[in-house]
Protein backbone atom coordinates (compact mmCIF):
# COMPACT_ATOMS: atom_id res chain seq x y z
CA UNK A 1 0.00 0.00 0.00
CA UNK A 2 1.28 3.70 -0.84
CA UNK A 3 2.26 5.65 2.13
CA UNK A 4 0.26 8.42 1.98
CA UNK A 5 2.72 10.68 3.21
CA UNK A 6 5.01 9.69 0.20
CA UNK A 7 2.25 10.13 -2.25
CA UNK A 8 1.80 13.86 -0.97
CA UNK A 9 6.00 14.40 -1.32
CA UNK A 10 5.22 12.93 -4.63
CA UNK A 11 3.19 15.19 -5.98
CA UNK A 12 4.98 17.96 -4.73
CA UNK A 13 7.21 17.57 -6.67
CA UNK A 14 9.86 19.40 -7.38
CA UNK A 15 7.96 22.76 -6.53
CA UNK A 16 9.74 24.88 -3.80
CA UNK A 17 7.94 26.04 -1.03
CA UNK A 18 9.60 27.94 1.52
CA UNK A 19 7.65 29.90 4.03
CA UNK A 20 10.30 31.82 6.05
CA UNK A 21 13.95 33.33 5.11
CA UNK A 22 15.14 31.12 8.17
CA UNK A 23 16.32 27.50 7.65
CA UNK A 24 13.25 25.46 9.26
CA UNK A 25 15.61 23.98 12.42
CA UNK A 26 14.67 21.99 15.25
CA UNK A 27 14.58 23.74 18.87
CA UNK A 28 17.23 21.54 19.84
CA UNK A 29 19.21 21.59 16.97
CA UNK A 30 22.62 22.38 18.11
CA UNK A 31 21.98 20.58 22.01
CA UNK A 32 24.29 17.66 20.74
CA UNK A 33 27.69 18.39 20.54
CA UNK A 34 28.86 17.23 16.45
CA UNK A 35 31.01 13.97 17.71
CA UNK A 36 28.10 12.48 18.81
CA UNK A 37 25.85 13.79 15.57
CA UNK A 38 28.70 12.12 13.74
CA UNK A 39 28.65 8.83 15.54
CA UNK A 40 24.65 8.68 15.20
CA UNK A 41 24.89 9.80 11.51
CA UNK A 42 27.71 7.17 10.67
CA UNK A 43 25.17 4.72 12.18
CA UNK A 44 22.17 5.60 10.46
CA UNK A 45 24.20 5.60 7.16
CA UNK A 46 25.56 2.05 7.53
CA UNK A 47 22.02 1.05 8.13
CA UNK A 48 20.81 2.75 4.40
CA UNK A 49 23.91 1.01 2.88
CA UNK A 50 23.21 -2.61 4.69
CA UNK A 51 19.85 -1.58 3.49
CA UNK A 52 20.81 -1.29 -0.18
CA UNK A 53 22.82 -4.42 0.12
CA UNK A 54 26.06 -3.16 0.39
CA UNK A 55 28.81 -5.35 2.10
CA UNK A 56 30.08 -3.17 4.94
CA UNK A 57 32.96 -5.68 5.72
CA UNK A 58 34.25 -4.42 2.11
CA UNK A 59 37.87 -2.74 2.86
CA UNK A 60 36.13 -0.11 0.35
CA UNK A 61 32.94 0.42 1.83
CA UNK A 62 33.71 -0.04 5.53
CA UNK A 63 34.84 3.45 6.51
CA UNK A 64 32.13 5.30 3.85
CA UNK A 65 29.40 5.56 6.67
CA UNK A 66 31.81 7.56 8.82
CA UNK A 67 33.06 9.17 5.85
CA UNK A 68 29.36 10.19 5.33
CA UNK A 69 29.39 11.78 8.71
CA UNK A 70 31.90 13.68 8.78
CA UNK A 71 31.32 15.34 5.72
CA UNK A 72 27.79 15.93 6.43
CA UNK A 73 28.78 18.03 10.05
CA UNK A 74 32.31 19.45 9.24
CA UNK A 75 32.03 19.94 5.69
CA UNK A 76 28.66 20.29 3.38
CA UNK A 77 26.81 21.40 6.39
CA UNK A 78 29.06 23.49 8.37
CA UNK A 79 26.44 26.54 7.68
CA UNK A 80 23.59 24.99 9.79
CA UNK A 81 25.18 25.79 12.74
CA UNK A 82 25.16 29.61 13.59
CA UNK A 83 28.28 29.32 15.45
CA UNK A 84 30.09 28.90 12.81
CA UNK A 85 29.05 31.67 11.03
CA UNK A 86 32.06 34.05 10.07
CA UNK A 87 32.85 37.14 12.20
CA UNK A 88 31.95 40.11 9.85
CA UNK A 89 34.16 43.14 11.14
CA UNK A 90 32.87 46.53 9.27
CA UNK A 91 35.45 49.20 8.68
CA UNK A 92 34.45 53.04 8.64
CA UNK A 93 34.12 53.91 5.03
CA UNK A 94 36.99 56.38 5.46
CA UNK A 95 37.21 56.85 1.33
CA UNK A 96 33.84 58.05 1.02
CA UNK A 97 33.28 55.61 -1.71
CA UNK A 98 29.72 55.72 -2.95
CA UNK A 99 29.15 53.81 -6.02
CA UNK A 100 28.62 50.31 -6.26
CA UNK A 101 31.13 47.66 -5.41
CA UNK A 102 30.48 43.94 -6.91
CA UNK A 103 32.10 41.30 -5.83
CA UNK A 104 32.11 39.15 -8.89
CA UNK A 105 32.08 35.10 -9.51
CA UNK A 106 31.93 33.46 -6.00
CA UNK A 107 32.04 29.75 -5.65
CA UNK A 108 28.69 28.01 -4.98
CA UNK A 109 28.84 24.67 -3.33
CA UNK A 110 25.29 23.86 -1.79
CA UNK A 111 22.61 21.47 -1.97
CA UNK A 112 19.46 21.10 -1.98
CA UNK A 113 17.64 20.32 0.70
CA UNK A 114 14.57 18.02 -1.47
CA UNK A 115 17.06 15.27 -2.45
CA UNK A 116 20.30 16.30 -0.76
CA UNK A 117 22.11 16.72 -3.95
CA UNK A 118 24.42 19.15 -4.69
CA UNK A 119 24.03 23.07 -6.40
CA UNK A 120 27.09 24.49 -8.27
CA UNK A 121 27.36 27.55 -9.57
CA UNK A 122 28.37 31.45 -8.83
CA UNK A 123 27.33 34.18 -6.55
CA UNK A 124 27.47 38.22 -7.64
CA UNK A 125 27.43 40.28 -4.78
CA UNK A 126 26.89 44.25 -4.80
CA UNK A 127 26.24 46.75 -2.22
CA UNK A 128 26.58 50.40 -1.94
CA UNK A 129 28.21 51.55 0.69
CA UNK A 130 26.64 54.24 3.59
CA UNK A 131 29.35 54.36 6.97
CA UNK A 132 30.58 51.48 6.86
CA UNK A 133 32.39 49.24 4.33
CA UNK A 134 33.22 44.98 4.78
CA UNK A 135 36.70 43.23 3.84
CA UNK A 136 35.95 41.70 0.43
CA UNK A 137 36.85 37.92 1.54
CA UNK A 138 33.82 38.23 4.15
CA UNK A 139 31.58 38.53 1.18
CA UNK A 140 32.52 35.43 -0.21
CA UNK A 141 32.62 33.71 3.18
CA UNK A 142 29.23 34.86 4.24
CA UNK A 143 28.13 33.14 0.48
CA UNK A 144 30.18 30.46 1.62
CA UNK A 145 28.34 30.02 5.34
CA UNK A 146 24.54 30.31 3.69
CA UNK A 147 25.73 28.25 1.05
CA UNK A 148 26.61 24.88 2.97
CA UNK A 149 23.29 24.03 4.75
CA UNK A 150 20.60 22.00 3.01
CA UNK A 151 19.02 25.37 0.75
CA UNK A 152 16.74 25.89 -1.69
CA UNK A 153 18.11 28.52 -3.72
CA UNK A 154 15.40 31.21 -3.44
CA UNK A 155 16.18 31.20 0.45
CA UNK A 156 20.01 30.86 -0.10
CA UNK A 157 19.82 34.87 -1.76
CA UNK A 158 17.41 36.20 0.92
CA UNK A 159 19.60 34.98 3.88
CA UNK A 160 22.79 36.27 2.17
CA UNK A 161 20.79 39.60 1.41
CA UNK A 162 19.45 40.15 4.64
CA UNK A 163 22.69 39.34 6.50
CA UNK A 164 24.98 41.67 4.41
CA UNK A 165 21.76 44.44 4.93
CA UNK A 166 22.41 44.55 8.77
CA UNK A 167 26.27 44.24 8.64
CA UNK A 168 26.42 46.93 6.84
CA UNK A 169 23.85 49.08 7.88
CA UNK A 170 22.33 49.78 4.61
CA UNK A 171 19.45 48.20 1.98
CA UNK A 172 21.46 49.02 -0.87
CA UNK A 173 22.38 45.38 -1.43
CA UNK A 174 21.19 42.66 -4.38
CA UNK A 175 22.89 39.13 -4.71
CA UNK A 176 22.21 37.52 -7.71
CA UNK A 177 22.99 33.50 -7.73
CA UNK A 178 23.20 31.26 -10.89
CA UNK A 179 23.31 27.18 -9.98
CA UNK A 180 22.90 24.28 -11.55
CA UNK A 181 21.18 21.99 -9.67
CA UNK A 182 21.63 18.20 -9.91
CA UNK A 183 18.84 17.06 -9.31
CA UNK A 184 17.74 18.86 -12.13
CA UNK A 185 20.83 17.15 -14.27
CA UNK A 186 20.47 13.80 -12.71
CA UNK A 187 17.57 12.92 -11.81
CA UNK A 188 13.88 13.42 -13.25
CA UNK A 189 13.86 15.59 -15.98
CA UNK A 190 17.53 15.21 -16.37
CA UNK A 191 18.18 18.24 -18.03
CA UNK A 192 21.74 18.92 -18.90
CA UNK A 193 22.14 22.35 -19.46
CA UNK A 194 19.25 24.46 -17.49
CA UNK A 195 20.87 26.15 -14.61
CA UNK A 196 18.35 28.87 -12.45
CA UNK A 197 18.94 32.08 -11.02
CA UNK A 198 17.71 33.92 -8.43
CA UNK A 199 17.84 37.54 -7.62
CA UNK A 200 17.45 39.87 -4.08
CA UNK A 201 17.59 43.08 -3.54
CA UNK A 202 16.25 46.34 -1.17
CA UNK A 203 16.97 50.12 -1.44
CA UNK A 204 18.29 51.79 -4.17
CA UNK A 205 18.53 48.20 -6.19
CA UNK A 206 14.47 48.30 -6.63
CA UNK A 207 15.18 51.17 -9.18
CA UNK A 208 16.30 49.41 -12.45
CA UNK A 209 18.97 51.87 -13.39
CA UNK A 210 20.96 50.68 -10.41
CA UNK A 211 19.93 46.91 -11.12
CA UNK A 212 21.00 47.60 -14.76
CA UNK A 213 24.25 48.93 -14.04
CA UNK A 214 24.84 45.70 -11.83
CA UNK A 215 23.27 43.04 -13.98
CA UNK A 216 25.65 44.77 -17.14
CA UNK A 217 29.13 44.55 -14.91
CA UNK A 218 28.03 40.94 -14.47
CA UNK A 219 27.26 40.31 -17.86
CA UNK A 220 23.74 39.20 -17.41
CA UNK A 221 20.54 40.71 -19.07
CA UNK A 222 17.70 42.55 -16.95
CA UNK A 223 14.56 40.63 -17.51
ZN1 LIG B 1 16.36 19.08 -5.35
Amino acid sequence: MKDKNNERIEILGDNHFSKNTETPLRADAFDKPDDEKIKNIQYHFEMIMKEMGLDLTDDSLSGTPYRVAKMYIKELFYGLNPANRPKLSTFENKYGYQKMLVEQNITIDSACEHHFLPIVGHANVAYIPKDKVIGLSKINRLVDYYAHRPQVQERLVLQICNDLQKVLGTEDVIVAVSAKHLCVSSRGIKDKNSFTTTLEYGGCFADKTYRDEFLTIIGQQSV
